[in-house]
């Protein structure tokens, strides 16, 4: 076992501070990365503060961070994909059994026994997992993806989980060329679901609650902006969207969205708002609507999606922060006052 320097916190209302963890030894499948930038996901948030206590409660002290982009230091014997030296990534999840139908078909984040990167039993030290809010990390390399080598970095973190939890729905849904898709919440996750949308060839419409947000969604590639407290402008997208991704973290009316979906369109919910949402069955009813849900996506997949986003020099919009700025981070985060990524530079950890 080694130490790291990470940040944690100690309970639901304290802030994070500096710690020190553990960090297992290497068995033969390991990589350990020393991580250079983490990214601030709303789901940090939702789980320091255990605002998701009754699906995952979580267990304190929490580090979390699961946007994580670094470079291999030290491989075990087994390895192959990777040697020290390397741009390594880790995104939601550091194990499943391997064995169950999910993983065979390549859903590693539907496996009953997934591993997820912070607050998860740790099958090797005990207690649970620590996540990217620290100098490293060790993973079994089946956990561990690949960086395209022309992306920036800091804008890299954020692909593994606001880039695959966008990127996979909209596979999934079959945004091409030619449809009109919806992306509601500018955020983390929404801004990264405007990008793909856009590369996908699709016609895109950002729904925002913030007006000062409309020229940077048509800057990320965006056609329209609709301001979503407006209901004359709402009704003009009535019966109108092949598909529509909701990436909004508070409770919010998702039946206004149902409504401008045409027959046989799509609503899946990436956001994870801890308060449940209420739908009018007959906005489902009219026109065979659907309402999903959708969780990160498969490792094979977040390679994929590194993958385009190589090939499309696809990166997050991000505000490069040092670890001592994270409490101040979160709070901007809730006023929705971030364009549109935190990353953490980790060499901060050293000060
Ligand atoms: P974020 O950066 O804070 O973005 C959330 C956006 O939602 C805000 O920028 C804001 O956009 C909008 N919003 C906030 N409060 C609102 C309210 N009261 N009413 C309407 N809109 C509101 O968060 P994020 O990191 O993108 O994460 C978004 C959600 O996805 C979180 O709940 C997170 O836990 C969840 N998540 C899910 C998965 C998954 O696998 N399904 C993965 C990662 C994250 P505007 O200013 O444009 O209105
Ligand atoms: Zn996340």
């Amino acid at each position: 076992m080694s130490n790291a320097r990470a940040y944690s916190a100690a309970s639901a209302k304290s802030p994070l501070t500096a710690a020190q963890i553990k960090r297992r030894d290497l068995t033969d499948y390991d990589v350990q990365i020393e991580i250079l930038f983490c990214g601030i996901c709303h789901s940090d948030v939702h789980s320091v503060r255990d605002e998701w206590n009754r699906t995952v409660p979580t267990t304190y002290p929490i580090v979390p961070g699961h946007e994580i982009v670094g470079r291999v230091t030290k491989v075990g014997p087994s390895v192959k994909k990777f040697k020290p030296g390397d741009l390594a990534a880790v995104g939601c999840l550091v194990d499943s059994d391997g064995s169950c139908p999910h993983c065979k078909a390549g859903h590693e984040q539907f496996c009953s026994n997934m591993t997820l990167t912070f607050n998860s039993p740790d099958k090797h030290l005990g207690g649970v997992t620590y996540g990217g809010y620290s100098e490293n990390i060790v993973v079994d390399e089946r956990f561990v993806l690949r960086v395209p080598s022309n992306l920036d970095l800091a804008g890299t973190a954020p692909l593994l989980c606001a880039g695959i939890t966008t990127y996979s729905p909209m596979r999934h849904w079959n945004v091409t060329k030619g449809k009109k898709v919806g992306v509601v919440g500018l955020g983390g996750l929404g801004h990264m679901g405007v990008k793909f949308a856009h590369a996908l060839g699709a016609h895109v419409v950002v729904f925002t609650t913030s007006p000062g947000k409309k020229e940077d969604a048509l800057r990320l590639g965006a056609q329209e902006v609709v301001v979503s407290r407006n209901a004359a402008e709402m009704r003009k997208h009535h019966d109108s969207f092949d598909f529509i991704l909701d990436a909004v973290s508070a409770h919010h009316d998702i039946n206004a969205y149902l409504d401008l979906l045409r027959p046989d369109g799509n609503i899946t919910l990436v956001g994870a708002p801890a308060k449940h949402l209420e739908f009018s069955a007959f906005s489902l009813i009219m026109g065979r609507r659907s309402l999903s849900g959708s969780l990160i996506g498969g490792i094979a997949e977040t390679q994929e999606m590194l993958d385009f986003c190589g090939a499309h020099n696809i990166t997050a919009d991000v505000e490069i922060i040092p670890i001592q700025k994270v409490n101040e981070a979160y709070e901007r985060l809730l006023k929705s006052d971030v364009k549109y990524r935190f990353a953490i530079n980790m060499e901060s950890l050293k000060a």
